[in-house]
């Protein structure tokens, strides 16, 4: 019995083993966003890091051949410095950072970290050199230390749990039963979206990339829960080429420059300062924004004090 027991168990571990590795696929197909079609050039090299320079050079993309998305885009994110990316919803932000990371190909122009074309280097390689923390983030069906240590897998347990207090996430997990240990994803535990936002910031604070790109990755949470990650995201974003996607615009008024993207071009460029007094989309982006957080604020007075 034992005989045939043992190499069924075997299978039996295989078999979950090879499971939990679908599973893990399917989520990385989720969280990538993965297009297949993106394959490494054949004389593919890795990625030569000195100082991370990232730029786009008249870069035009569609995914649809009726309908152009970026239409001609240049910038430069030098190397240790932040620059921000705003622009109404639909401008083709986050199609930048799909680029960066090949979720897909620019049509013409190229997108280059170190004067190397992202497309001549090998996958794996560009993506070790990049922590993206996304719009929306898809967790394994895994482990809470799982989901975090995925950003840096020789991490300890002392760093994995540093990174999810910077993350502001650190107290949540120790409020759980299982702590760490919690099994989150389709069938274990359901986090909201400021949760697995956290997450993934924790994720990415352990993995401290020489590239960053974090994309509205503060969106899902509370003012008050936002203001807190910006600290920990301003100190792993220090030193570091970071690209920021920025809806709530006051967490971009120290960026190096500011990029407004409307309808797939760049509409307006400069310091927070300089782009209020050309008085244009940024300004009125920015007033709009003003005159919200302050009704909001008065609404929150009136609630306090009846
Ligand atoms: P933003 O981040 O500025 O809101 P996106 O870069 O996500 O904008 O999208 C730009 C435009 O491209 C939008 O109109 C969006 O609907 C469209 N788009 C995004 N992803 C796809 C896709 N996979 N297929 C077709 N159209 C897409
Ligand atoms: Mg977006």
């Amino acid at each position: 019995m034992m005989q045939i027991y043992r190499p069924l168990n075997q299978i039996g571990f295989v078999y979950r083993e090879i499971r939990q590795g679908l599973a893990d696929i399917e989520a990385m197909f989720h969280l990538l966003d993965q297009q297949p079609e993106i394959a490494d050039a054949p004389d593919a090299k890795a990625l030569d890091l000195t100082g991370p320079v990232l730029a786009f050079e008249d870069v035009h993309f569609h995914y649809d051949a009726d309908r152009p998305i970026l239409k001609g885009v240049s910038f430069t994110v030098p190397a240790g410095k932040t620059i921000a990316v705003v622009g109404p919803s639909g401008a083709g932000k986050s199609t930048l950072s799909r680029l960066i990371y090949r979720f897909y190909d620019a049509i013409s122009g190229r997108v280059t970290i170190d004067g190397q074309d992202v497309r001549a280097v090998t996958q794996p390689s560009l993506r070790a050199a990049i922590g993206m923390v996304p719009q929306d983030t898809v967790l394994f069906n895994d482990t809470i230390a799982y989901n975090i240590r995925y950003g840096r897998p020789d991490a300890t347990d002392e760093e994995v749990a540093e990174a999810a207090r910077m993350a502001q996430i650190g107290e949540f997990i120790d409020g759980l039963p299982q702590g760490y240990d919690t099994q989150v994803g389709e069938r274990g535990l359901k986090l909201s979206g400021g949760e697995k936002q956290r997450v993934a910031i924790a994720r990415t604070i352990l993995k401290a990339p020489p590239i960053l790109i974090l994309d509205e990755a503060t969106s899902a949470l509370d003012t008050q829960t936002e203001r807190e990650i910006q600290s920990a995201l301003d100190t792993v974003s220090r030193g570091r080429t970071t690209l920021v996607i920025a809806h709530r615009l006051s967490t971009v008024v120290d960026a190096d420059e500011i990029i407004v993207l409307r309808d797939g071009v760049i509409a307006e460029r400069g310091r927070h300062a300089e782009l209020l007094a050309a008085d244009g989309l940024y300004a009125q982006m920015w007033n709009r924004q003003r005159e919200a957080a302050e009704a909001s604020e008065r609404l929150r007075a009136a609630e306090d004090d009846p």
